[in-house]
């Protein structure tokens, strides 16, 4: 199971395999068209957490 953080807290229970069909139909104005891919398929994933300097070592080599 997974956490639908759009729904009350009380019910926010979803099965991992059907959360893009518990969003679609659930939520479709944030489903919107679906998640974002890549050419080849693969899902886009937004990591917030990390900064450039965390990939760039702050500019040093
Ligand atoms: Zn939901």
């Amino acid at each position: 199971m997974v956490t639908c953080n759009l729904c009350p807290p009380d019910d926010n229970h979803v099965h991992a395999d059907s959360i893009l069909d518990h969003l679609r139909l659930m939520h479709p104005d944030e489903y919107g068209d679906g998640p974002a891919r890549w050419p080849d398929g693969g899902n886009v994933v937004v990591d917030t957490t990390i900064e450039p300097d965390d990939i760039t070592n702050g500019g040093q080599q």
